[in-house]
């Protein structure tokens, strides 16, 4: 087990002052989501370019080049390593070397941004910057396994009511972290398209199933978790050292077929109603920004009697994180008039009910060995309220209360054409500075014929 001191709860410094500016101007713009207290890592290049993709951090409306930025002479020691280890086509190398470096990468470029730094410093840093609006993305990880979890109790009720209508929730909810294995290799960086899914579903009223393409076309508002350093086979990570495990997080769209999932679920669970596309945002939020943002963690039942490795005081205390997400829908016909995607569902990540510490904890208390880049979603975030639902089948309860759209149009379902984005940002006026995820964008296409 890690015998190094745990993170967890993370404490605030320097890198959080809220007076802190940068002489990057944009970063100090009316709500940006990359301030200088940000600093979350994504996988970039120059979008007319064939060159490799490499690390980079968000400044404003910038990216900072780790490669660039390794190649100067503006960083040693463990900042100089970390930023090597991001500079590559891939972060899992900077996953894997744990908080101490991240964090030391973090404080180094926070004082090679803040409005203090030198001019000579500025000039070296000008040259490692290119604007956002000339980059496009990749996934930020070689991702190896993906585990889908079901954290909100809200979105398991409101789910369980409508396929279970007298037994809503399942008596090992409040027990077991629930999750199951999902697919890696159709994860996907925001901005793609995806074809609807087709399969096997059963009609109302039938008693033979059909091959169709999906009619019942879902998202899920998640995060997802980034794993960092890795645990060995056979040594579970104990739950206050769990978060020096976690590298940080990004938006999640687990897309779903519901009426795939209706008719294949029994007995092991989603498959194919799943496994067709996830869509992720491009930048990483560290656990380390996400600092002034802890919340207690509040469950609507108050159950304190979690088993052992599921609880602690620190997990009690501060294991939330009031991160504030939300949904935008634009159809073909709305964004053919110019008009911004409609928000139906705004929340927030403190309502879950089992905490990213509990996750790994449990992930790995039976000795499954989690590895970097490895991606743990959260579930479906819902919130207490309707209109704080995470996905449309509690939106539109079951597909029987369509969604009404501002120019008319209303959806039960999604339609081809139509594109989803999640947003997320955390803010706590006086405080802290308000930080952002960026967004998390797809676009959906009609089936195969
Ligand atoms: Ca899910």
């Amino acid at each position: 087990m890690n015998s190094t001191p745990s993170q967890f709860p993370s404490t605030l410094n320097r890198t959080h002052d809220p007076a802190a500016t940068s002489w990057v101007a944009s970063a100090q713009a009316a709500g940006t989501d990359f301030p200088i207290q940000h600093l979350p890592f994504a996988v970039f290049r120059h979008r007319d370019s064939q060159e490799g993709f490499r690390g980079g951090i968000a400044i404003g409306d910038q990216v900072l080049d780790l490669w660039d930025l390794t190649r100067s002479d503006l960083l040693d020691g463990l900042a100089l390593q970390a930023a090597e280890a991001g500079a590559k086509s891939s972060l899992n190398a900077l996953m894997a070397l744990g908080p101490k470096a991240w964090s030391a990468l973090r404080h180094a470029v926070f004082d090679l941004l803040h409005s203090h730094a030198s001019a000579v410093v500025q000039q070296k840093m000008l040259l490692c910057l290119e604007p956002q609006a000339e980059v496009v993305y990749s996934l930020p990880a070689r991702i190896g396994d993906y585990t889908d979890f079901y954290t909100s109790i809200y979105h398991a009720t409101n789910v369980g009511k409508l396929f279970r209508p007298d037994n809503p929730l399942m008596p090992n909810y409040t027990w077991v972290p629930i999750g199951y294995h999902g697919r890696a290799s159709s994860v996907q960086v925001s901005g793609h398209s995806f074809k609807r899914p087709r399969g096997q579903v059963l009609p109302p009223g039938a008693t033979e199933p059909v091959f169709s393409a999906c009619k019942r076309l879902d998202w899920e508002l998640e995060l997802g978790a980034f794993i960092g350093p890795c645990n060995a086979l056979g040594e579970p990570v104990a739950l206050d050292q769990a978060e020096d495990r976690v590298f940080g997080l990004c938006l999640l769209n687990d897309w779903s077929a519901r009426d795939i999932q209706a008719w294949e679920y029994q007995p092991l669970g989603p498959f194919l109603a799943k496994n067709f596309a996830t869509t992720i945002s491009p930048w990483i939020v560290t656990m380390e920004a996400l600092a002034p943002f802890r919340t207690p963690l509040e469950r609507p039942d108050g159950k304190t009697d979690d088993l052992a490795y599921l609880r602690s005081e620190a997990n009690t205390e501060q294991g939330a994180i009031d991160i504030r997400l939300n949904i935008g829908l634009a159809t073909e016909a709305m964004r053919e008039a110019g008009q911004l995607p409609h928000v139906v569902c705004t929340t927030s990540y403190r309502h879950a009910y089992w905490t990213l510490a509990q996750m790994v904890a449990h992930h790995t208390v039976n000795g499954c060995n989690l590895q970097s880049g490895d991606l743990l979603g959260t579930g479906t975030l819902s919130g207490p309220t309707l209109d704080q639902a995470g996905a449309l089948l509690e939106l539109t309860q079951g597909g029987k209360v369509p969604v009404s759209l501002p120019n008319g149009e209303t959806r039960t379902f999604l339609a081809d054409g139509d594109e989803v984005v999640m947003r997320g940002w955390c803010e706590r006026p006086g405080s802290a500075r308000r930080i952002g995820f960026g967004e998390c964008r797809a676009t959906i296409l009609p089936a195969l014929i």
